[in-house]
């Protein structure tokens, strides 16, 4: 067993640079739950502004950020309609469910990419007494368990024409639309245009230990709001966590771009289309993800199996040129 020197299961699993170690011990603080921490209030503004929304909300996770923004879309026993292997439906433990009394119905997709016409096949807005109606729909971009694919623009006007036309909800789970943003170029304000709610993250590709944002109008936001105070998610001094996050977008934004073109890197030496690679994921359909992922851990490269045929590899700030290329032998071995 090689001790391990490429981490690609999650680009969640960086560590804070010594610089924005810096800027999170040096930051102006005060209690957040108050209004009063500057450094978040900060942040909360920086990304709002970028996004082209009137307020933004700091929230400890992803997961807690796309509840709240559901949480204000969506009322008990309405539906929400989304992709079938969308992070808010798979990964999230059924929070919408548990906590907002949420029921989902799902669209099926290639490779998490968006076609407005599967969406308007779900969807039964105004359902009457008997069947449960649709108030919200939800994209994902980039998609994560899609392989870090970038939603094409088209489809996702489609779709909010679709939701506007029958005054649907929008919701944008922007985990990774940083990455979205650097890769095809448009900027990260067009990709969030025309949703209700958006959320982003800074502990993904960005770097942050942790923390994401929630955007939206200022009545939504003030909602969303009483709900992470009512969930247990209100913070105090969290200033010195929101530093890192304005760290990262001072720092960690154009620098994606160095990801993207590794993980084309890493695809194409492992006989992947690199065309095929939208961001920073690698999907490798393997005949054991169980058995790649111990022999590729022996030679000192992590990697998750998300499926029994499946292997997910992610490359983030923690991973340089040479990681790559000793990962590259790595799993050419172990494959
Ligand atoms: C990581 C991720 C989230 C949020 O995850 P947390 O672990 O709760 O921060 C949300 N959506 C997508 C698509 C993700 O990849």
């Amino acid at each position: 067993m090689t001790h391990p020197f490429a981490d690609l299961r999650s680009d969640t699993l960086t560590k804070p640079t010594p610089a924005m170690r810096q800027a999170m011990a040096e930051a102006a603080v005060g209690d957040d739950v108050y209004g009063e921490d500057p450094t978040v209030n900060a942040l909360e503004r920086r990304v709002a502004d970028l996004l082209g929304f009137e307020a933004g909300l700091f929230a400890a996770t992803g997961s807690l950020a796309n509840q709240l923004g559901l949480r204000v879309l969506v009322k008990p026993g309405e539906e929400l309609v989304t992709d079938h292997n969308a992070h808010v439906v798979r990964a999230e433990l059924g929070a919408a469910a548990v906590f907002s009394g949420i029921t989902t119905r799902t669209w099926p997709s290639t490779n998490g990419r968006v076609d407005a016409d599967a969406v308007a096949a779900s969807i039964t807005p105004n359902a009457g007494p008997y069947l449960v109606s649709t108030t919200a729909i939800a994209l994902e971009n980039t998609h994560n368990f899609g392989g870090g694919t970038i939603q094409p623009q088209d489809q996702v006007r489609a779709v909010q024409q679709l939701g506007r036309e029958h005054g649907l909800g929008l919701h944008l789970d922007g985990a990774r639309l940083w990455n979205a943003a650097v890769a095809s170029g448009v900027p990260i304000g067009d990709l969030s245009a025309g949703f209700d709610t958006v959320s982003v993250c800074l502990s993904k590709g960005l770097g942050a230990p942790i923390g994401s944002v929630l955007v939206g109008d200022a009545e939504r936001i003030a909602a969303a709001r009483i709900w992470r105070k009512r969930y247990g998610g209100g913070m105090r001094q969290v200033g010195i966590l929101a530093a890192a996050g304005l760290h990262a977008l001072d720092h960690h934004v154009d620098r994606l771009a160095d990801d993207h073109a590794r993980a084309r890197r890493l695809g194409a030496a492992l006989g992947l289309d690199p065309a095929s690679i939208d961001t920073n994921i690698v999907m490798l359909d393997v005949p054991d993800a169980a058995s790649l992922v111990v022999a590729a851990a022996d030679g000192g490269v992590l990697c998750s199996a998300i499926g029994p045929r499946r292997v997910r590899l992610i490359t983030h700030l923690d991973i340089d040129d040479d990681a790559v290329d000793r990962a590259i032998k790595v799993l050419l071995s172990a494959l």
